[in-house]
This record gives structure tokens, sequence and C-alpha cells, in this order.
């Protein structure tokens, strides 16, 4: 008995830890990047790979930059280094409150914030002109950031960080907070069906569906998408900003169920834009992402 209880001690020891609660786990960031290279042309894979090579220049050891999927999760893993990047932390989201207007303005003072900085990034990897290693540092950050604009809670949370402050059921597993579910596993679930892979080559029309729009525009819609789907689902609750939210809030099996196609499309869209960001930065000439308002 002893021994049964032990052996069941060590099998729960095993069992995977909600992710840290920022930002897009690694593996739906690492798929943006997968998108996103089966979707650029191999002239375009060529110079990311020639940046790529400069590597040790950048003097993160801890944080790898061999591939572009690599590039998706160093912002993430350089973070971690305060002394260093402490000041990156506030490019990684835009959070605006969901009960209120959405005001395109706010949120991003002095331009730190995860829309103004994919224009920055997306700016210094066009520039020839500029050193290799502040090119592929501007790399790094870009493919991140795309994939973080399209999560929704890094755009719209209700006094609750992005969601990171409500306590969270993840269908009969607990231990999640709002922020960590859409990270983690409901992301996870949404981008792994063998059936229907979303690492390929996407048609042009679906590119033309999936593609297009700035930024700004990407973070209007994680907002609408957190305001209108994420909130309600979370807290049963078709006016959540009628009354002060509950701190729990839980995801039923059908609140998951119809969560993965949107999850599915964020990932999707994260992908097939970043490519477009790729395509447009290593053209010379071409800067298709707008000015900073
Ligand atoms: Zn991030």
């Amino acid at each position: 008995m002893m021994r049964l209880a032990a052996l069941l001690l060590a099998l729960v020891a095993l069992l995977p830890a909600p992710a840290p609660a920022h930002a897009w786990g690694f593996y739906a960031h690492r798929q943006t990047a997968a998108i996103a290279e089966a979707n650029v042309t191999p002239e375009v894979r060529a110079k990311i790979r020639a940046l790529l090579a400069y590597e040790t220049a950048l003097g993160t050891p801890e944080c790898p930059l061999k591939t572009l999927e690599d590039a998706a999760v160093w912002a993430d893993c350089v973070r971690g280094e305060g002394w260093r990047w402490g000041y990156t932390a506030a490019w990684h989201y835009r959070t605006a409150p969901i009960c209120q207007a959405f005001n395109p303005r706010a949120n991003c003072a002095g331009g730190a914030c995860v829309t103004a900085q994919i224009t920055r990034a997306h700016r210094v990897l066009a520039d020839e002109s500029l050193p290799a290693p502040i090119r592929l540092e501007a790399l790094a950050f870009m493919v991140h950031f795309a994939g973080d604009v399209h999560m929704p809670l890094h755009s719209g949370d209700n006094e609750d960080r992005g969601g990171n402050d409500r306590e969270a059921d993840y269908g009969i597993r607990p231990g999640y907070n709002l922020h960590s579910v859409w990270d983690g596993p409901l992301a996870e679930r949404a981008i792994t069906d063998p059936a229907d892979p979303v690492v390929r080559r996407y048609t042009p029309a679906e590119r033309a569906d999936l593609g297009r729009g700035s930024p700004d525009e990407w973070g209007r819609e994680s907002w609408e998408i957190a305001r209108s789907f994420v909130y309600p689902t979370a807290f049963d609750s078709e006016d959540v900003c009628a009354a002060p939210l509950p701190d729990k809030a839980a995801l039923s099996q059908d609140d998951i169920v119809r969560g993965v196609p949107i999850a599915r499309r964020r990932v999707q869209q994260a992908g097939v834009r970043i490519a477009d960001l790729l395509t447009s930065a290593f053209a010379p000439g071409a800067l298709a992402v707008p000015e900073p308002r």
C-alpha cells in the first residue's frame, strides 16, 4: 500500500506543470514560426539563415537563436535575465480594458507595447545598412511579438493583468489561470490535429483570408475576441461588464470545444502574417507595415 502511494505521488510529480504565465507557450510560438517559414520564398529563407549565422554575436547562449523557431521564443527566454533585458517586459502586450470603448492611442507610452515594437523591429530588420546582429535581434523580437499580439489576452483584460489574476480550471484540470489556459493547453489542443496540420504551405486564397492588416488591427482583433468570447465563456456570462467578476473562472468541455477553432485561427493568422512581415522586410525598399501612430 505504501509502495502504491509512493508510486502515485511519483506519477503526479511527473505531470506537466502549467506553462509560465506569460505569452503563448513555447509550442504555439514555435508553430507560428514554422508556419511562416513554410510560407516564404527560398530567397527569404536564405536571408533569414544568413542573419541567424550571427547568433553568437548576441551573447545569449542560454537562449539559442539557431532557427526561426528559436527566434519565436527568444524574447520570452531573454526577459528572464532582468538586468539585461528587463526593459523589454512591457513590449509583449498592450492590454486594454474590455469594459471600456477601445482607444487605439492608449496603453503604449513611449512605444513600449507589442504593436509599436512589431513595427519598430520590422523597420530595423528591413534596414540593410544596420549591423547584422542588430537586425537579428530585431528579427527575433518581430517574430515573437507578432505572435504575442494574436493572443487575445495580450490585448484585452478586465483589471486582472491579461487574465493572470483569475484562477481557472481547464475542463477537469485545476491549477491554471485564465491567461495560462489560453497560452498553454487550449492553444496546444487547437494546433495539434494530425489530420489537419497548421504547419503547411497555405493557398493564395487562404493567405488572403488569414493575412493582411496592421499590428494595431491585429491587436484590436485580439481585444475583440477577449471581449466577445474569452471572458463570456470563462465566466458563463452574457454581460461580463455588468458586475465585478469572481476571481475564479472555469472552461467547460463545451467552452474548450468552442474555443479551439478560435485559438487555432489566431495561430494560423500569426504564422501567415509573420511570413508577410518577413517578406516585406527582406524585399528591398518595401515597408508594408505603416508608421506607428
Ligand atoms: Zn511574449
